[in-house]
């Protein structure tokens, strides 16, 4: 499996030629995240030397839908099957000793200082500091003993101090628990995992799942974890680097702003705060961030979404033959989905069961399955020419969506929906789609002879104008 550790899946990006080496110095104001920008969708970027830090710089290590799928060992058609199969059956992880596991090469419990240890780059002019984007934030129900991962914006306040935005979601859930138990909840950060982890981290599922154990059945082997030193967490043994520590109950403190994954800032005000007690790293440790709004953030976030989403439509039409949650729509608010229509009427509930899966839609379009709706030349030739605005057309006003979308009034907007299937009843030639017979048989360079050029005797009637 090339994607079974950080490091296997760096190899196999520099054999494929798809990982850059940054030699020059780079500062982490900003420096960074913009060479990894303009190589984003195209390569990683390794950065050898980053200001005085010893540590290395890793960005965009899944920067394309085809990258993720090469992890998931699929195609782009199959990582949305993949993905869901692995959701509805985890399978658990295997829990190492110490020994065997190589993130505790190094164990740091006391002096702790986060920007002295770790090159931790600002991304973006308004930024309120450095930022840690890419740590999965693992906890734990003291109940059920499950794990649950998620990722968060990380705002480094003090050496040991780091403030997160923490959404209504599973951790919020367990820390609003804790705290009002007046407990700390404990947790860890973990950076520098395979892709295929870092997917996992990202699947929507019922609260009481562990993300890691999707992983486990993605890689369709156990995980393996080791226990935290100074918290009752288990963490991938293989990562880089391992903070462990506890969100504070009763502490709020500012945080943000920070650009997020719509391209705009999501606002400052006082946030959780996590004290870190250790760091545990690899020897030789290498740092991983994401750039947000990135093509690796959008997708990673985008693909698991069209897993739900694709669940969610086809208990309302069965037969849905695709989802794709778009990188211009930030992979969060437009929904394409072909469906193959089987009755009138069909395409419009498929635009209210994909509105209905997650709040952050807002926009959806519908098209017949022979759409290639990875494609958005051809889904915006569907919106062009199979849609009128007086049949076609769904709008819902008044909804909840998006906070961090910026022309909802704090998160309440409107949905809309464009239905593109050809009505049943049309004539056929009407719908036709032009082809040329043969068109996609046979090779081009077939037909090519590269050393030949236009006869002279075409051209020699102009030659002297
Ligand atoms: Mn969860």
């Amino acid at each position: 499996m090339k994607a079974r550790t950080f490091r296997t899946w760096l190899e196999h990006l520099q054999l494929t030629d798809r990982l850059a080496v940054i030699d020059r110095n780079v500062s982490l104001q900003y420096e960074i995240a913009k060479v990894a920008k303009k190589l984003d969708g195209k390569k990683a970027s390794y950065f050898t030397q980053v200001e005085d830090y010893t540590i290395p710089v890793v960005s965009g290590i899944c920067s394309t839908r085809e990258d993720f799928a090469e992890a998931l060992e699929t195609d782009q058609y199959g990582v949305i099957s993949k993905f869901t199969e692995a959701v509805a059956s985890p399978v658990p992880c295997r829990l190492l000793n110490k020994q065997q596991a190589p993130v505790k090469e190094n164990i740091i419990l006391e002096n702790i200082d986060l920007m002295k240890m770790l090159p931790i780059p600002v991304h973006h002019e308004e930024d309120s500091g450095n930022y840690i984007t890419a740590g999965l934030f693992i906890v734990r129900d003291p109940v059920t003993r499950k794990q649950n991962v998620s990722i968060h914006r990380l705002q480094i306040s003090g050496k040991n101090k780091i403030g997160a935005l923490i959404l209504p979601r599973h951790t919020f859930h367990l820390y609003k628990q804790a705290e009002e138990a007046g407990r700390p909840l404990e947790c860890a950060i973990v950076i520098g995992v395979d892709p295929v982890t870092l997917l996992a981290s990202q699947a929507s599922t019922p609260f009481g799942v562990d993300e890691l154990e999707i992983s486990s059945a993605l890689r369709g082997e156990p995980l393996e974890v080791v226990r935290c030193e100074t918290v009752d967490i288990d963490v991938p043994a293989y990562a880089e680097i391992v903070l462990e520590g506890k969100i504070l109950p009763h502490v709020r403190e500012p945080e943000g702003p920070f650009g997020e994954f719509p391209k705009y800032y999501g606002p400052r005000s006082d946030k959780e705060v996590i004290e870190i007690t250790a760091v545990t790293h690899r020897n030789n440790p290498i740092f991983y961030t994401i750039v947000p709004a990135g093509y690796e953030h959008l997708l990673l976030g985008g693909i698991p979404r069209e897993a739900s989403l694709f669940q969610s439509v086809r208990q309302t039409v069965p037969s849905v033959k695709a989802v794709h949650m778009s990188p211009g729509g930030t992979c969060r608010y437009h929904a394409i989905v072909s469906i193959k229509k089987r009755n009138d009427g069909e395409a419009k509930n498929a635009i209210f069961a994909a509105l209905a899966n997650s709040f952050d839609i807002k926009h959806v379009v519908v098209t017949d399955e022979e759409v290639d709706i990875f494609n958005m030349e051809e889904v915006e030739w569907a919106i062009a020419t199979r849609f009128q605005a007086d049949r076609d057309f769904v709008v819902i006003h008044e909804a909840q969506g998006s906070k961090l979308d910026p022309s909802t009034r704090d998160g309440v907007g409107s949905k809309m929906g464009f239905d593109c299937t050809v009505p049943l009843n049309s004539e056929p030639m009407q719908y036709l789609r032009i082809q040329i017979p043969g068109y996609n048989e046979g090779n081009l360079e077939d037909y090519i002879n590269p050393d030949k050029s236009i006869q002279s005797v075409h051209l020699e009637g102009d030659k002297n104008l």
